[in-house]
């Protein structure tokens, strides 16, 4: 544990955007902690945060990198659901499970839980995700108003999402590694599947070959 890219990260704004140039806001604190960037790459942080991180590591604020692009707050993604095919690759770039929906299914943005990262954005296929002002929308979630608990808020909901994905992919690899034991049942339950449907193909060719042989008889 790096106590000091502990508090660097303690003053990011936790919207996971990638900005920065770095996979997540933890990333980006580590690499200041290293001395190996920056402390004006973070546009959602803006000013506040770069002055914050300039007296904490006794760096000079200068102002947010222009190249990296501006950051508007209180905008969040807003799914055109006439358009969405449900194809969830939203759902997959979404840091925070801000996006709820199932696969062929119309998608849903969360308002109260989309950080306005833009990652939904690239990957949707048919173009269907604007951003908009938030409309302030909160169906059931309580958001903390102090920025810094927001902060945490959407920290916690990013590691939760860590976590839910590694549980996921030990599982899938789980289940393979049984199908491939002997003596499991996986494969012995697909071989009785594949006789089953060759048995099946069987009895229609059969109905087939006695249909066309009565057919024979009427016409004779
Ligand atoms: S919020 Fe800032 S630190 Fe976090 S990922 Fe975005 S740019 Fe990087
Ligand atoms: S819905 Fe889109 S913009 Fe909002 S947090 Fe998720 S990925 Fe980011
Ligand atoms: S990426 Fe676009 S089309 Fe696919 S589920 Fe999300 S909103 Fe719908």
């Amino acid at each position: 544990m790096n106590i000091y890219a502990d508090k660097i990260d303690a003053l990011l704004p936790q919207t996971q955007c990638q900005r920065c140039g770095y996979p997540d806001c933890r990333e980006y604190a580590e690499a200041i902690a290293a001395g190996a960037t920056g402390i004006n790459r973070c546009p959602p942080g803006g000013q506040e945060t770069l002055e914050a991180l300039a007296t904490l590591t006794g760096r000079p604020a200068s102002r947010v990198d222009p190249a990296l692009g501006g950051f508007t707050p209180g905008r969040v993604a807003f799914i055109v659901e006439t358009l969405c095919i449900g194809c969830t690759k939203c759902i997959q770039a979404c840091p925070v499970d801000a996006i709820v929906g199932a696969p062929k299914r119309m998608h849903t943005v969360i308002e109260a839980l989309c950080t306005g990262c833009e990652l939904c954005i690239p990957p949707c296929p048919v173009d269907c995700i604007p951003m908009r002002p938030a409309h302030g929308t909160t169906v059931g979630v309580t958001l903390p108003t102090d920025p810094r608990r927001r902060a945490d808020f959407f920290r916690s909901r990013y590691h939760r999402r860590g976590t839910r994905l590694a549980q996921d992919k030990a599982e899938r690899q789980a289940r393979l590694r049984q199908q491939e034991l002997p003596g499991s049942g996986a494969r012995e339950i697909i071989a009785q599947r594949r006789a089953e449907i060759a048995a099946a193909v069987v009895r229609v060719q059969a109905k087939r070959a006695q249909r066309a042989r009565e057919s024979k008889k009427h016409e004779s």
